[in-house]
């Protein structure tokens, strides 16, 4: 079946396992840990990869394999590699690809656990990271040592929903030949794909938006083929594989992807344009809001503006705290991208070891909250910032 014709919701749905002989509608669970072999000779040419077969669900399963297609499908990448989880994906990805010595060049503003890997990890083997203000993009090349080999961004950032110029890191990549990875959890490849734009690797945390309820965790990293083999080969032997049931899972997940993130942006522009137009708070950050600083760039790469917005609240650290406290019908949760509101304040509750300086380097303000915008009935998301607000 010649499927590239297909439109983006159809691939979604439609990208599935061969049928088996009892004529299944829906796919089944493969909820296996090895796989058979018909004779000696058949195991040893799956062994030498001759075949292209399953051998062990630590390599690969045919849940995994369906899920991963769909991601590759979605965003116009060659191959990939499904994790247990978001970090198991970032992690596996560097530590497959880099070398004692390499140096990476990263936005300042990343994922709190992947930042604790630039910082207290990978340092161990002698591989260094240098990070750039994401609202300085002119400095990303004075970064750029003979060593570099990693140029990593995440777009939108988490928290501060700062954007980044995807085309501009492509450009910067090329130039100096590094391989340009992104973190797209917070657009989804229905929203951005950074491949477009230049990006040879793309990273998600499948526990966030793709699977969107809340569930399970999960990763993959998609890309070209020569780069996703090196990482391949590293996990198949490290085992950082996500399970069966989990990519099961995932995959469900994907054919509603479309439906639910329309809803999601609709419902967290809404929320965005009440929060602006709101008499105790300061700033809004949403990227398709005029006043986002970064308006034109996200306009550019992103087809909406996805479900977070972040504002900054009038009173600093204690107002965040009494807002959060008065909280009734949204959730104070860690997750994000569920169907379930959830509201957070960066500043008391995750970032608050960091010292006022380093929490103002990456773009988190003592007021500084973040909403995860779910599918709850708006007005009722709404009224509940209103109360908490007041
Ligand atoms: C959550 C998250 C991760 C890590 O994903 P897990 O599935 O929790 O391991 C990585 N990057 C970003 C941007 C995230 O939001």
């Amino acid at each position: 079946m010649n499927d590239s014709e297909y439109g983006f919701e159809t691939q979604a749905i439609r990208t599935q396992l061969e049928r088996t002989k009892f004529q299944e509608h829906s796919v089944p669970l493969y909820l296996t840990s090895s796989f058979v072999f018909e004779d000696a000779e058949d195991m040893r040419a799956s062994f030498t990869e001759e075949k292209e077969r399953n051998i062990y669900s630590r390599f690969s399963n045919p849940n995994t394999t369906e899920f991963v297609d769909k991601i590759c499908k979605m965003e116009g990448a060659e191959a990939g590699y499904a994790f247990a989880t978001g970090m198991a994906a970032v992690y596996s990805t560097f530590a497959a690809l880099l070398n004692a010595g390499d140096h990476i060049v990263s936005a300042g503003s990343v994922f709190g656990s992947t930042h604790a890997l630039f910082v207290n990890y990978f340092p161990k083997w002698n591989i260094q990271t240098t990070y750039f203000d994401i609202n300085k993009p002119e400095t990303i090349e004075s970064c750029i040592q003979p060593n570099t080999k990693i140029l990593y961004a995440e777009s939108p950032t988490n928290p501060a929903i700062d954007i980044i110029d995807l085309e501009l890191l492509g450009a910067i990549a090329k130039k100096h030949n590094l391989i340009l990875i992104i973190d797209n959890c917070f657009a989804t490849p229905y929203i951005q794909q950074p491949i477009k734009f230049g990006a040879h690797l793309v990273i998600h945390s499948a526990t966030k938006l793709i699977d969107g309820q809340g569930r399970v965790l999960g990763g993959v990293t998609v890309g070209r083929e020569d780069l996703i083999r090196e990482i391949y080969l590293f996990s198949r032997n490290t085992g950082p594989a996500l399970s069966p049931f989990n990519a099961w899972v995932l995959s469900k997940s994907l054919e509603t992807l479309a439906v639910r993130l329309d809803r999601h942006c609709e419902n967290a522009f809404k929320v965005a344009e009440f929060l602006e137009a709101h008499p105790n708070v300061n700033t809004v950050k949403y990227p398709f809001l005029k006043s986002h600083p970064q308006y034109e760039i996200a306009k550019k790469q992103m087809s909406l503006g996805g479900n977070i917005v972040a504002f900054e609240i009038k009173g600093g650290i204690e107002a965040g705290r009494k807002f959060l406290n008065n909280i009734k019908l949204c959730s104070l949760s860690a997750n994000l991208g569920d169907t379930r509101t959830i509201v957070t304040h960066p500043a008391s509750t995750t970032h608050s070891k960091l010292s006022v300086e380093e929490r103002l380097a990456v773009s988190i303000t003592d007021g500084l909250v973040r909403i995860s915008v779910g599918l709850e009935t708006v007005k009722d998301v709404i009224d509940d910032l209103k109360q908490a607000l007041a």
